[in-house]
């Protein structure tokens, strides 16, 4: 079971390099506003975006793992936002006099999960905002479509009939005997009867093939003769190639990298070449390469 309805957004922002500590502060803040300044603000924050009260004589709250809390609060005080030499944020988290109560308990920034003032107020609800310091969390979105479906194991057992023995076991089989299930929550089951869409992805992603010269892939029937297939120019052709060609072509292709080229141009599949794009681009995403690749590593790099 995994609680409340909700969602997980990543913003990228029209911008190059990474965010400064002003301009974390501008959107994201782990404190309680002024009540004498922003009251509206403050009750938000009061309301939706408290941790806990947990720790020691609180132990059964959710977080409390071996008797400390699982998410680090209360967190250190710090006076001032500074971004961490490994492009990790200590949020401002004043030791000050504002503090507010949280069933029935004193707490101060302490206990403020990071968040943005304004939506918080906008929408009365519990929204966690953080700065994204590392790659790949963008694969955190699509968590939920391939953790499965919410289970429980159910175990049955059979009625005794009155006069069998209390140890008697004949016939059950204890293994068949336990279901594993599927939980569905009336609003789970509603999206899915009226055919809502559980997935959705605009602007589509394109993936670009990373590979050293004749190192492609190529698709071909079983019965297809190795030997021709090798020789076949045509297989030869892919996205990254004809990238190279539509360089040669198109005065503009240079502006672009090639995970930016999807944006402006379109792969026609048919005749394997790049053309100018109408409507809306899509976005590129070079295939990934580990670093056990070498060459192909680096050139992807390079890409
Ligand atoms: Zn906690």
């Amino acid at each position: 079971k995994r609680g409340l309805p909700h969602v997980h957004i990543i913003l990228w922002l029209k911008k190059t390099g990474a965010l400064t500590a002003d301009e974390v502060d501008k959107f994201i803040s782990a404190q309680l506003p002024d009540p004498s300044v922003d009251p509206i603000g403050f009750d938000a924050v009061s309301a939706f975006m408290i941790h806990g009260p947990c720790g020691e004589g609180h132990p059964s709250c959710a977080c409390m793992v071996n008797g400390e809390c699982s998410k680090n609060y209360p967190k250190e005080y710090c006076e001032k936002t500074t971004i961490l030499q490994n492009g990790h944020v200590r949020y401002a988290r004043p030791k000050n006099r504002i503090s507010t109560k949280k069933n029935g308990v004193a707490v101060d920034n302490a206990f403020v999960v990071l968040h943005n003032v304004d939506l918080c107020v906008k929408y009365q609800a519990h929204i966690n905002v953080e700065r994204v310091s590392r790659d790949g969390m963008e694969k955190y979105l699509f968590k939920y479509f391939t953790k499965g479906f919410d289970c429980s194991k159910v175990g049955l057992q059979r009625k005794r009939a009155s006069g069998e023995s209390s140890t008697c076991t004949k016939g059950v089989n204890e293994i068949q005997d336990y279901l594993e299930c599927r939980c569905i929550a009336p609003n789970d089951a509603a999206w899915r009867l009226l055919q809502f869409e559980i997935h959705h992805t605009n602007p589509s992603v394109e993936r670009l093939p990373v590979h050293l010269p004749l190192g492609n892939s190529v698709v071909y029937n079983e019965d297809d003769s190795l030997e021709q297939v090798l020789q076949n120019p045509w297989n030869q052709i892919t996205k990254l190639t004809a990238w190279f060609e539509a360089n040669k072509t198109y005065p503009e292709a240079v502006c672009y990298t090639y995970a930016e080229f999807p944006e402006h141009f379109t792969w026609h599949a048919d005749g394997k070449y790049w053309d100018y794009r109408r409507g809306t681009g899509n976005v590129g995403r070079l295939a990934n390469v580990g670093p056990n690749q070498g060459d192909s590593y680096y050139l992807r790099m390079l890409l």
